[in-house]
């Protein structure tokens, strides 16, 4: 299949052979046909499957032929809305490269950084708009944005909206778009409340699955450590001093931890950067464009900072915290091993966090390769003492102390030390 077969105009099939994009993905072979029919779709699909240029694409085609035909003052037809600044960004650069032979206008407005660029933006008049929720009903509530002409309208990420509490602001949203419109539904998990708020926003839909988490989770090395909790800026510190990291994304779970790895490694002498919803929005940028260029090797950051962020040949990715919710596991891995990459994800577990393995190796399906033989072993001691005050995972709230326990070699025993595959 190719995107000429799709049916996809010159100036779009330009810019994705600019692009070096020679056949769809999965979800843009299934999706773009329905989309280009006219109809609702339900897409479970998280990032990194090609997702935004599946929407994108067909989304620019109309607006361009309809450009074609009505040249009056743009109106906002399109209202993408997506959880993060960040995904925001990169969604508005997507349509911007796609679009680039389309003469199609789009604008990104996002909380956190001054609205007068922003509403300046809107004065000019765009086609295409992508917003986070909050400083989306700001921008409406001051007279800014109208929602009235609307024609289609695209929730993205809408498993982590919900994660965030944006579920109100959602549907203020809703109520304001015309009933008269073409909706899609992005959501890497379909829980019954995704579900429902699905049923709020489409008519009469039709639903593309695709199934990046095995993909992802095969693709990916991964490997595991465990580490006491006290060990782990040591581990740290030890793997990307003798490991060849090119560049690596880690995870922690709090701001306040992210902060804190950034002063372990930098006093070790290895340079990083923190994004997390505590740092401005220019610092956000200024250290993910870094890492981005590759000037910068070594991003911490939070799940919600990290959400989506799509970073081209990144080595590793680190989890310095097991995550609680067991598809973040997979979401953080998917950082690294993109399209047609490799790429390699290692672990740190702690005592406390036993529950959380254990379930995420029940989702995954699969045991994590564990590495014994490494300098800052679990601390027995402090093993014992913490076991008692355990946490319990989302998931499983009888988890014995033992839960993922197993130091059994992973079945697929293919993790190599090798860890250099992916140059930048
Ligand atoms: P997304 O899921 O939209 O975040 O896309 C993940 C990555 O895949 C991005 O870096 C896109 O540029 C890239 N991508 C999307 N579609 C294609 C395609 N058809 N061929 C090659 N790369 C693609």
């Amino acid at each position: 299949m190719t995107f000429k077969e799709l049916e996809i105009i010159e100036p779009i099939l330009d810019a994705l052979r600019a692009e070096g994009y020679t056949t769809p993905t999965p979800i843009q072979e299934q999706s773009i046909p329905i989309l280009l029919q006219g109809k609702d779709l339900l897409g479970c699909a998280q990032t990194g499957t090609g997702k935004t240029a599946a929407f994108a694409i067909p989304i620019l085609q109309f607006l361009y032929l309809d450009r074609q035909k009505n040249h009056g003052p743009r109106k906002i037809k399109t209202l993408i809305i997506t959880p993060t600044r960040e995904l925001a960004i990169q969604i508005g650069e997507s349509f911007s490269t796609y679009g680039k032979f389309t003469e199609v206008r789009n604008t990104v407005i996002f909380g956190g950084v001054k609205q007068n660029p922003q509403t300046d933006a809107l004065r000019r008049g765009v086609d295409v708009l992508v917003a986070t929720p909050g400083r989306l009903l700001d921008l409406m509530d001051q007279g800014y944005i109208s929602l009235k002409d609307i024609e289609y309208f695209v929730l993205d990420e809408a498993d982590h909206m919900l994660d965030m509490g944006f579920i109100h602001d959602i549907k203020k949203i809703i109520a304001k778009l015309p009933t008269e419109r073409q909706s899609l539904f992005f959501s890497a998990t379909m829980p019954p409340d995704i579900v429902d708020l699905s049923r709020k926003i489409l008519g009469n839909f039709e639903k593309v699955t695709v199934k990046p988490e095995q993909t992802t989770a095969e693709k990916v090395e991964q490997a595991l450590y465990f580490v006491s909790k006290k060990n782990k800026p040591k581990l740290l510190v030890h793997l990307l001093k003798t490991e060849t990291v090119d560049s690596a994304l880690i995870f922690s779970r709090t701001k306040h931890g992210a902060d804190k790895i950034v002063k372990i490694l930098e006093k070790a002498g290895i340079p990083a950067s923190a994004i997390h919803g505590n740092k401005s929005q220019n610092a956000r940028q200024r250290a993910l464009g870094d890492f981005k260029n590759g000037d910068l090797n070594i991003l911490i950051a939070t799940d919600i900072a990290a959400r989506g962020i799509d970073i081209e040949e990144l080595s590793h990715v680190i989890n310095y915290d097991l995550p609680n919710i067991p598809e973040t596991y997979i979401h953080r891995i998917g950082r690294t091993g993109r399209a047609s990459a490799s790429g390699i994800a290692l672990s740190f577990c702690d005592m406390e966090e036993r529950a959380y393995l254990r379930d995420i190796q029940k989702l995954i399906d699969q045991k994590i390769t564990v590495i014994e033989n490494h300098p800052f072993p679990g601390d027995d001691e402090e093993e014992t003492t913490e076991s008692s005050q355990k946490p319990q995972s989302s998931r499983q709230k009888s988890h014995s102390s033992s839960a993922g326990n197993s130091r059994t070699s992973n079945n697929r025993g293919n993790y190599s030390r090798n860890y250099s595959r992916n140059k930048r």
